[in-house]
């Protein structure tokens, strides 16, 4: 009777943390999905200001179109691998939807702005091998500070109008305020 109920609980408590993992994570990078970072975001500026930077992946729709929409899932993993390899285990990385990520940092803009921009140089001189095939990548980011208390939502406009600069001037670029 007591060992039973006693599994029970244990049955519980693994279901919960399945069910709070699958709400918290992006399924296919197992980076913080849009609602974690948001979450977890607005704790973060309640403590402190933050670095906000946004991410899109350069003409990745080619990709898709040319390799097919696996070895698209395929580079998506290695990029999430590639951020979260090259920025501080302590920023919050997350998967926003697509081919779009976006990371809160305690770190200077300067400083994840050199970062971002030795990630696209190791990607330019190192193409991704992904089963037969050499592909290369650029990503385009827009940088952001945000106060203490500041709102997310309107730092993720300001970072993506700064974005979309870094997408008209030629992509493979990282744009700040
Ligand atoms: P740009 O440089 O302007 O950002 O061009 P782009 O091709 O990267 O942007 P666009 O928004 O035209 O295309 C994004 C593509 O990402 C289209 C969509 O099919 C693809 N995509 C979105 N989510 C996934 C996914 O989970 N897996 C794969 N393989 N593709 C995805
Ligand atoms: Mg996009
Ligand atoms: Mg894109």
């Amino acid at each position: 009777e007591h060992e039973e109920l006693l599994a029970e609980v244990t049955r519980c408590q693994a279901l919960e943390m399945e069910l709070r993992m699958q709400a918290n994570n992006d399924m296919l990078t197992g980076l913080s999905n849009r609602r974690a970072f948001f979450e977890e975001g607005h704790r973060r500026l309640s403590k402190w200001p933050q670095t906000l930077v946004l991410i899109d992946l350069d003409f990745f729709k080619s990709v898709n179109d040319e390799y097919g929409h696996d070895i698209g899932d395929h580079v998506l993993v290695k990029m999430a691998q590639l951020l979260s390899d090259n920025f501080e285990p302590e920023a919050l990385l997350s998967r926003l939807g697509g081919e779009e990520f976006a990371f809160l940092s305690s770190l200077e803009p300067g400083l994840l702005i050199d970062q971002l921009q030795e990630v696209n140089r190791m990607l330019v001189t190192h193409p991704m091998r992904i089963k037969q095939h050499e592909i290369e990548m650029s990503l385009s980011a827009g940088v952001v500070s945000v106060e203490q208390h500041g709102d997310l939502q309107e730092g993720l406009i300001q970072a993506d109008t700064c974005l979309y600069k870094a997408k008209r001037n030629g992509r493979c670029q990282i744009h700040s305020v």
